[in-house]
């Protein structure tokens, strides 16, 4: 399925039922008094949020959504039905905007989570409403009142626990997949990753996290190189980020260069991406020997500068226990600030 961060729809809401003019006419009541019931109500236009969806996909093919108008009130004081709403499911994460005007209508984050974007048109009343003592045979009734529509941009930013980060190679799809169900393309060139993924990693049997796998970036993206950074807004509001460093074939032939070359990436894209909390995982470890300094030194580097730090190999699981800990520990301790 392809992934769609981006959509424009038009949604309309249902016109209310027209009031009805009906009189009783029964055997024994030659005039009898008005009887016409009111309109139904239009159907609303409702929006709503889904875990069980991951991208715009759905809204490519559907692009125009109407709720259903009411039905018109009959005799006998009978009210017209309600018009059926229109249901948009969307995933979580999913920003509504006025196409228009861009004005922010809806931030869904969470899962069930809904709102009526536009009311359905009253439904208008019947002609028994309007009898009184001085008019006991009003012969008019009212129209429902109109549905309204509205053009909408829909911006899905991702929710998840951790963003995954990291130049290409360094091993970021490979470890969504170890530490999730995920399974994301992973292949040894460079931006397989073309979308981002997502993945549910269990801990202690009750409790998730949700690790979201973004392309790599390289230096210059901000300024369009590779896939750009586009993708960055889907780490824009995971609550921390792990970076995932391949300490062999580094890009640079140096690990903090790799590292800051990314570091600077984020912070062009958004000076707070760059202060989001990271847990580093120095990749590849199975790989022997370690070019350009022990494994230890390097830790001692990311330690010394304030970063959680766990060497580890994607490939085999080792160290991945740990891994899992950390990145546990600080989403909990972040999400308590
Ligand atoms: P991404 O671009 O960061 O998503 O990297 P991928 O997960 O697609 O991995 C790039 C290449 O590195 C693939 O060939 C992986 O099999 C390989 N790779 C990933 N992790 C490890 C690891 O821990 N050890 C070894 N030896 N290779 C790995
Ligand atoms: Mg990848």
């Amino acid at each position: 399925m392809k992934f769609i961060d981006e959509a424009e729809i038009t949604v309309r809401s249902g016109d209310g039922g027209s009031g009805c003019v009906s009189f009783r006419r029964e055997r024994f009541l030659p005039k009898g008094g008005p009887d016409g019931g009111d309109g139904g109500k239009g159907g609303d236009v409702i929006i709503k949020a889904s875990s069980k969806l991951h991208s715009l996909y759905d809204l490519e093919s559907r692009r125009y959504f109407k709720a259903q108008n009411g039905k018109p009130g009959s005799g006998n004081n009978k009210s017209g039905k309600k018009g059926r709403d229109a249901l948009i499911l969307v995933p979580l994460g999913t920003m509504i905007k006025n196409l228009e005007s861009g004005e922010l209508l809806a931030d869904l984050v969470f899962d069930d989570h809904q709102i009526v974007l536009i009311e359905g048109g009253a439904g208008g009343k019947g002609n028994k409403y309007f009898a009184t003592s001085t008019n006991r045979t009003p012969r008019f009734a009212q129209e429902g009142q109109k549905g309204t529509e509205k053009r909408l941009k829909l911006e899905l930013k991702l929710i998840a626990d951790v963003g995954i980060i990291g130049l290409p190679n360094a091993g970021k799809s490979t470890l969504l997949s170890r530490l999730s169900g995920a399974h994301p393309k992973i292949a040894k060139y460079a931006f397989t990753t073309i979308t981002p993924n997502l993945g549910i990693m269990l801990f202690n049997d009750d409790q998730a996290l949700t690790l979201a796998d973004i392309p790599g970036l390289i230096e210059g993206a901000s300024s369009g190189k590779g896939l750009g950074h586009k993708f960055l807004q889907h780490i824009e509001r995971t609550t921390i980020l792990l970076h995932v460093l391949d300490i062999h074939r580094s890009h640079s032939g140096d690990i903090l260069t790799d590292f800051s070359i990314v570091q600077r990436e984020l912070a062009l894209y958004h000076p707070s991406l760059a202060n989001k909390d990271q847990v580093i995982a120095l990749n590849k470890i199975d790989i022997a020997p370690v070019k350009g300094g022990d494994l230890e030194e390097m830790r001692h580097m990311f330690s010394s500068r304030g970063y959680e730090c766990r060497a580890i190999s994607a490939l085999t699981g080792e160290g991945l226990d740990e891994l899992e800990k950390a990145l546990h520990k600080k989403v909990f301790t972040a999400s308590m600030v």
